[in-house]
């Protein structure tokens, strides 16, 4: 393949319908639900309403048992029990940090498993979501990067992910009762396995789907998505989701971001920042996040700090300092405390938020791309992974 080669996704999404087993609801979007009841029988008449109804249940309440919809007949409930089903992902363990981090380790359809992590803070909590089995792309300080991708997440098993952390944090609200304004569950991050756009639609939908208003109403400036820099899909991004944008930059020359983030080779920082000139019009001036790994002596000198700033000029940005969560057999060290704080000051100086993310759940190794299921250890050989990402001469 010719370094110019488009990096093809050619993984499928399992269907939603399993062959002999009842259709789950979950990750329908309203029109994808409308069509499913009247192919199933319900009257086109009455349709948007019975999806009005329905969606409520599953979306706003947290229902899974048709019996619970009591504003629809009785015998209209029987029917949808008979033929539908509300589904998320298994749960299959859970751990808490010392510092209340969650991690949730759950069942998918074929038996992967993914891990979920919940992050509480002052007044709010975010919830860092998955949206492949593996990855495709080959980031090379990325844990997740050394799995093969297995599969995409179905839009339903991505907003599965969403409601299977409400039923743990008890956070659905009750029909009549007053709703708690702060939430536990206010955020979400597309940043645990997976480059979300490359498994776009169904990410879309889910997105969707959690900003509903007659649902789970997370606004669209509470959901972040993390992207290595998939360029063609970023626009799209802006376009048809709205929700803020955070990209994994990691570095400030294309030799060194070649290394660090492959996808890098196929569009590079300059077309790369192009693309995010671009997005805070599309979605009405918000800020983008660039999120910069701290790897020692490698993308984190003085002279980096640098040539970022004078990069992102222009750009409404912050910068996101990750000090690296290093994995048995990394290629990296983290840099020390005092280089990245010096990195901080550099751009700080400059007039950019620059946070140092504080490492979270590192007791229960819940940190970004350390997730990793235990059933998925299949490892990539160097040839595979130059093959997949499209990247070898
Ligand atoms: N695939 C997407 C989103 C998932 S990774 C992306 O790459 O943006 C979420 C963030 O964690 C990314 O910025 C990623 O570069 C970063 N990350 C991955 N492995 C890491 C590690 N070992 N230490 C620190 N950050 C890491
Ligand atoms: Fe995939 Fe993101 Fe990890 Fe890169 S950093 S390998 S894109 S999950």
């Amino acid at each position: 393949m010719s370094a110019n080669a488009p990096i093809t996704q050619d993984v499928m999404t399992i269907p939603r319908k399993l062959p002999e087993g009842p259709v789950n609801l979950v990750g329908l979007t309203r029109d994808q639900l409308r069509e499913t009841l009247i192919a199933h029988g319900t009257p086109e008449k009455q349709a948007k309403m019975r999806v009005g109804q329905i969606w409520q249940w599953i979306y706003q309440w947290g229902k899974r048992d048709f019996a619970e919809m009591t504003n629809l007949s009785k015998a209209y409930r029987a029917e949808l029990a008979e033929r539908f089903v509300i589904e998320v992902p298994e749960v299959v363990s859970k751990q808490v940090s010392t510092d209340g981090t969650r991690k949730y380790l759950v069942r998918i359809a074929g038996g992967h498993e993914v891990e979920v992590v919940y992050i509480p803070e002052e007044g709010r909590g975010t919830l860092c979501v998955s949206s492949q089995v593996g990855c495709t792309l080959t980031c090379s300080f990325c844990h997740t990067g050394t799995q093969k991708l297995v599969r995409n997440l179905t839009a339903g098993e991505i907003v599965g992910q969403i409601m299977v952390a409400r039923d743990d944090l008890d956070e659905w609200p009750v029909p009549g009762v007053p709703k708690d304004e702060t939430r536990l569950l206010s955020n979400i991050v597309l940043m645990g396995m997976g480059e979300p756009l490359y498994n776009f639609e169904n990410v879309r939908d889910a997105m969707k789907i959690a900003m509903d208003g007659e649902g789970i109403s997370l606004s669209r400036r509470r959901i972040t998505l993390s992207t290595s820099g998939v360029v063609p899909e970023i626009a799209r991004t802006a376009e048809e989701i709205g929700c803020l944008l955070a990209v994994s930059f990691h570095a400030t020359t294309d030799e060194v971001r070649d290394k660090l983030v492959p996808i890098n080779k196929r569009w590079n920082i300059e077309t790369l920042l192009e693309a995010l000139r671009a997005y805070p019009r599309l979605t009405n001036s918000e800020r983008i996040t660039f999120e910069y790994v701290m790897l020692d002596g490698v993308n984190d000198s003085d002279e980096d700090a640098r040539r970022l700033i004078k990069l992102i000029e222009g750009i409404p940005a912050k910068v996101n300092l990750i000090p690296f969560n290093e994995w048995p057999g990394a290629p990296y060290k983290r840099s020390s405390n005092n280089r990245i704080r010096a990195f901080a000051d550099i751009i700080y100086k400059a007039g950019y938020a620059s946070p140092i993310r504080t490492p979270r759940g590192e007791d229960i190794l819940a940190a970004c791309g350390q997730l990793k299921s235990a059933t998925e250890r299949a490892r990539k050989s160097r040839k595979e992974i130059a093959a997949e990402a499209g990247l070898q001469s």
